[in-house]
C-alpha cells in the first residue's frame, strides 16, 4: 500500500548518484504536455486495438479508452517527468 500512496512522490536528489531532480521551482510543469501526448497515444493505441480485436459500441469505446488512461497515469507521470528531467533539467546520462 505504501507504494501505491506514493506513486505521486519524486526524490528531491537522486539517492545514487546526488544528481538534483528539482532544478528550479514547478520544474516539471511542462511534463504535464508530454504526459497528455502519452495519454493521447494510450487512448489511440486502445481505440486501435479494440477496434481490431472487437468493434465495440461507442460506449464501450469512451469507457474503456478512459479506464486505460487513467490506470495508466501514474506510467505517464513518471515518465514524462523522466524524459523532461532529460530534455531540460542539465542531467547529461
Ligand atoms: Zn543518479
Amino acid at each position: 500500500m505504501k507504494t501505491i500512496a506514493r506513486w505521486g512522490v519524486t526524490h528531491s536528489v537522486c539517492p545514487v548518484c546526488q544528481a538534483n531532480f528539482e532544478p528550479e521551482p514547478g520544474f516539471y510543469f511542462g511534463a504535464m504536455f508530454i504526459s497528455y501526448a502519452f495519454s493521447v497515444a494510450w487512448g489511440a493505441a486502445l481505440w486501435v486495438l479494440l477496434y481490431v480485436l472487437f468493434r465495440p459500441d461507442s460506449n464501450t469505446y469512451t469507457m474503456v479508452i478512459a479506464a486505460g488512461v487513467v490506470l495508466l497515469s501514474p506510467w505517464s507521470f513518471r515518465y514524462s517527468r523522466v524524459l523532461w528531467l532529460y530534455w531540460f533539467g542539465g542531467i547529461s546520462r
